[in-house]
């Protein structure tokens, strides 16, 4: 599928003697899991070229992940810039991207609002790791993979798919995991990282649980407010975490996670569901994102009241002309 465009970027990057990989901020398993990856990939293929992964912004609780590459404005003069995982330009964690001289945009998000001089989207894949193992398998007799490049690459498959549960995982998404698993992933080693909890964790999952909250129709939700992330002391990427533990909950096929920001005076929401989507109730509180995952923000308690309620207006729609969900 899209082989020209597969065979483009190759070129491209062939022709590039210095290349960097960006992704999104606020980055996830799949943002870092794919620069990384791709990075390491074209390292081991390329010794001679220069291959840096440079953003603005990191996640504490992925930090066994390794840190990431600091360059001169100079080094962006004649390169290639890759980003990937990111569907709109506002969001890449890397505020000199169109310095470079070519721009590769490489996602798997809805392609809302499209930029880069090449452009390689597959909004039905279930990460964009994905898209990077379909890239190396079409160009396999030319790359080289790595135990750690392939290792990156399945953590952000793994991770992005929900453990390959979610709905975009496809036969083929197996089949690539596949792959990269015969390319020596260390599986102990991944999971470990992905499930061992701190002590301050479970205490953080026991106040989730006595603070959830649950509307008419089912939806649940949780402020994280000031008062709780400095009681808790919870960076706002842990404070954003809890929104996995709303996922579980019989009849609550939408979930709600309301993040204060005192210092941006604004309120960060993430959405989920199953069955339905949420992606339209999210466009309309300043978001987007996927249909069952998505992102927006609200500037007041009232704009938040006003999101719960819709959600459950949506439920409730839902739950009368539908059957079968649980
Ligand atoms: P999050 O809850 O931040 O993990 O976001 C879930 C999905 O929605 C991710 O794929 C994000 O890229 C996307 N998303 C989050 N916030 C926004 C936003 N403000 N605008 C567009 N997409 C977003």
């Amino acid at each position: 599928m899209n082989a020209e465009i597969k065979n483009l970027i190759l070129q491209k990057i062939e022709s590039y003697h210095t290349i960097i990989i960006s992704r999104h901020i606020r980055p996830d398993g799949d943002a870092i899991g794919s620069t990384k990856g791709l990075c390491k990939l074209l390292r081991e293929t390329y010794p001679d070229k220069k291959i840096y992964v440079v953003n603005e912004d990191y996640s504490d609780y992925l930090a066994f992940l390794g840190g990431e590459d600091i360059v001169d404005d100079s080094v962006y003069d004649g390169a290639l810039q890759i980003v990937i995982d990111t569907g709109t330009a506002d969001r890449i964690s890397n505020r000199n991207y169109n310095k470079a001289k070519e721009l590769i945009k490489i996602d798997h998000h809805i392609d809302d609002r499209p930029y880069g001089d090449i452009s390689w989207v597959e909004d039905f894949r279930s990460s964009a790791c994905e898209m990077i193992a379909d890239f190396y398998l079409t160009h396999k007799d030319k790359l080289k993979m790595t135990p750690e490049a392939a290792t990156y690459i399945y953590l952000g498959m793994v991770t992005d798919s929900g453990r390959f549960r979610y709905e975009g995982v496809t036969g083929e998404t197996m089949r690539l995991a596949g792959a990269l698993l015969d390319c020596g992933v260390d599986t102990e080693k991944l999971f470990a990282n992905l499930y061992v909890d701190e002590f301050e964790t479970l205490k953080l999952k026991s106040y989730v649980y006595d603070h959830i909250k649950l509307t008419p129709n089912g939806v649940a939700y949780i402020y994280m407010d000031d008062a709780a992330q400095k009681k808790l002391k919870l960076t706002l990427e842990a404070a954003s975490d809890v929104v996995s533990e709303l996922s579980a909950i019989r009849g609550s096929l939408i979930w709600l996670a309301f993040i204060d920001e005192k210092a941006k005076n604004q309120i960060r929401v993430r959405l989920r569901s199953r069955f339905l989507g949420v992606n339209e109730l999210a466009n309309k509180y300043h978001g987007g994102g996927h249909k069952m995952a998505a992102g927006a923000t609200v500037y007041t308690q009232e704009e938040m009241n006003e999101l719960i309620k819709d959600a459950d207006k949506l439920l409730g729609e839902y739950k009368k002309t539908h059957g079968g969900w649980l």
